[in-house]
């Protein structure tokens, strides 16, 4: 039997509405929600990434400013006008968005984010959030990938978790979700061996590589679910996931498709986090 489809775009639209409504209920109280998001570079990439995500804010009422640097920018710069946001209080959340240029450190880029602002949960002080089973924000990828297990009643508690990837941005958060619905958890990464294996014994299967199609049919257990988080753009201009979809749908109880799976839950997710940091800030004030 054909795998059930985790449909992203359509849980996403659900998501989207709801914060459209509590968006208008914080304005009611004097507070409009806004989001930063430092560009820069001409990635043509992050470009179109950024432009959807501004479009999600203008669509749900999220103010939204784009802040544009050169290639060429200072890592300076880039910390000072950080700062600036991190100061300014009509601005609730600051994105910054990846890659950066070369000669910028991102990792010190993104710890300059005030955590209370960080709405990408990539500031160490959020991740650390995370292992510790604190509140704290959420990288929107990885809750995306959770959010569609949950609506979809995936069962986690006791089940074999296999995330291939390891980034700090998906694999290694995600890898801790699960772990906190009590899955049992492996990582795999460009060392490991017998991925091959390993993945054939996961119910819950997620590929977050870069690698078109690395993910064949015959790593899917009968029955498991499959997280596709890979975006790749294939020769032909078509977007592939890292998984072999169209074989691994016959295999799979559920399956993430690309486009349409992770990618609007992701937008989706930082939308949340942009008004869990308004809500933040309104009750601290
Ligand atoms: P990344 O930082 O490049 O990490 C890739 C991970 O895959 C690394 O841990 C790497 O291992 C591992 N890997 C590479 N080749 C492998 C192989 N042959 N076998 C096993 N593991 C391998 O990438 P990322 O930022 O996590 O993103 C992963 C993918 O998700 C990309 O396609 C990206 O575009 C996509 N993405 C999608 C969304 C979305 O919203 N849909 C959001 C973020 C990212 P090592 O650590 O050993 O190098």
């Amino acid at each position: 039997m054909a795998a059930q489809i985790l449909d992203g775009k359509s849980l996403a639209a659900q998501v989207r509405a709801g914060v459209k409504e509590k968006v208008a209920r914080l304005a009611q109280r004097g507070i409009r929600a806004g989001l930063a998001v430092v560009l820069a570079g001409d990635d043509p990439a992050s470009k179109v990434y950024v432009r959807n995500k501004v479009r999600a804010c203008e669509e749900t009422g999220v103010r939204s400013s784009l802040f544009e640097y050169p290639a060429s920018v200072s890592e300076k710069d880039l910390l000072d006008g950080v700062a600036r946001l991190n100061n300014d209080p009509g601005i609730h959340g600051i994105l910054v968005q990846l890659p950066l240029p070369t000669q910028v450190d991102a990792l010190r880029v993104l710890d300059a984010v005030s955590p209370a602002k960080d709405v990408d949960g990539f500031h160490h002080a959020n991740l650390g959030a995370l292992l510790a089973g604190k509140p704290g924000i959420v990288p929107c990828t990885p809750a995306g990938v959770m959010r569609l297990l949950e609506h979809a009643r995936v069962p986690l508690a006791g089940r074999r978790a296999v995330v291939i990837g390891r980034s700090n941005i998906v694999g290694k958060p995600l890898a801790l979700l699960l772990l906190q619905k009590d899955a049992t958890v492996t990582i795999c990464h460009s060392k490991s061996q017998d991925i091959e294996s390993i993945a054939k014994q996961a119910d819950i299967l997620v590929a977050a590589i870069g690698r078109a199609k690395l993910v064949s049919a015959a790593m899917v257990k009968p029955g498991a679910c499959v997280v596709d988080v890979g975006v790749n753009r294939l020769p032909d201009g078509t977007l592939a996931g890292d998984v072999d979809f169209q074989a691994a749908k016959n295999v799979a109880g559920w399956i993430t498709p690309v486009p349409g799976g992770v990618g609007p839950m992701t937008i989706a997710m930082l939308l949340e986090n942009c008004l869990y940091a308004a809500h933040k800030h309104e009750s601290a004030t």
